[in-house]
């Protein structure tokens, strides 16, 4: 009697499950169908209109030996360097972001000519369109002007926040501008990791430490092609080249990693590295108030 019942509810069994498997066959193909239905009537959605400019963010001072600051292997011999100061105003869409701020306006004889703010005013653009200011790290040649952007959210290595945010900032940790952020004013992510800035790809903060624990460097991509700005994971174009590493960095095994990566990323993606503090690297991009794009 129990087998009997038991033969009865497969039999029964059977055309239930046929049913479903139908049922479910059919659920499937109506949410593939309506799946490709809801893509075909999206439109694409236009690539925002980027561009990527340079300003200068310190005046240069004569130019200096770099063998034995600029080096640990003592690699230059009499090679003498002159410095320049770079910061650059990322477009996207109708959003903008600064990556690193340069000096301060009152920084004895390093001081820029002309403002960050009257520099992109020249662009028509206003401090409040400043959506991000990207810091590669915590030196002040890197972060003088950042106070005039207090809507902006800073993007910066963690590392390098946890330096800044400490309730006693170490030495050459530039803090002070950093007073909104710190006392919650002021937006600001730490990155432990890399960053899609607009979630589309097309502008990514990338780990590189090693010059400070938080350092970090900028991948934009643009039509044109793609830029890797390189805050101090590299110096010069001699230490790039050979792989040289400041004495004063803040790890040396880091530093040679992040200019691996640095070298790897380039060649992956066809990227134009620019050494912000590197001369010769400033004719990489068009003479302000001109753009890559
Ligand atoms: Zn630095």
């Amino acid at each position: 009697m129990i087998k009997g019942a038991v033969q009865r509810l497969n039999s029964r069994e059977k055309p239930v499950n046929s049913i479903q498997r139908f049922l479910a066959t059919a659920a499937c193909a109506g949410a593939v169908i309506s799946l490709a239905a809801a893509v075909q009537s999206e439109p694409a959605k236009p690539a925002p209109d980027m561009a990527l400019t340079r300003l200068d963010c310190g005046t240069p001072q004569p130019p200096v030996a770099v063998n034995q600051r600029f080096s640990d292997t003592y690699a230059y011999g009499d090679l003498k360097l002159q410095f320049v100061y770079s910061c650059y105003l990322i477009k996207h869409g109708d959003d903008y972001m600064l990556w690193d701020t340069g000096h301060s306006m009152t920084a004895p004889n390093v001081a820029p000519k002309v403002s960050i703010v009257d520099q992109i005013a020249k662009l028509n653009v206003k401090p409040d369109q400043i959506k991000f200011v990207g810091i590669s790290h915590y030196h002040a040649d890197h972060t003088g002007q950042v106070a005039s952007f207090p809507k902006a959210t800073v993007l910066i290595g963690k590392g390098d926040w946890d330096a800044i945010s400490a309730p006693k900032p170490g030495p050459g940790v530039n803090f002070q501008p950093f007073e909104a952020w710190i006392k919650g004013e002021s937006k600001v992510e730490p990155l432990a990791l890399d960053k899609d800035v607009f979630g589309d790809g097309s502008v990514i903060v990338i780990r590189t430490p090693g010059h400070t624990p938080g350092h970090s460097s900028a991948l934009v991509k643009l039509k044109s092609g793609s830029y890797i700005l390189v805050g101090d994971a590299i110096h010069f174009r001699e230490n790039y080249n050979t792989d040289g590493v400041p004495a004063f960095n803040y790890d040396r095994a880091q530093t040679v990693a992040s200019i691996e990566r640095i070298k790897k990323i380039a060649a992956n993606m066809k990227a134009t590295v620019i050494i912000q503090h590197d001369a010769r690297d400033i004719a990489k991009l068009p003479a302000y108030p001109a753009a890559a794009k």
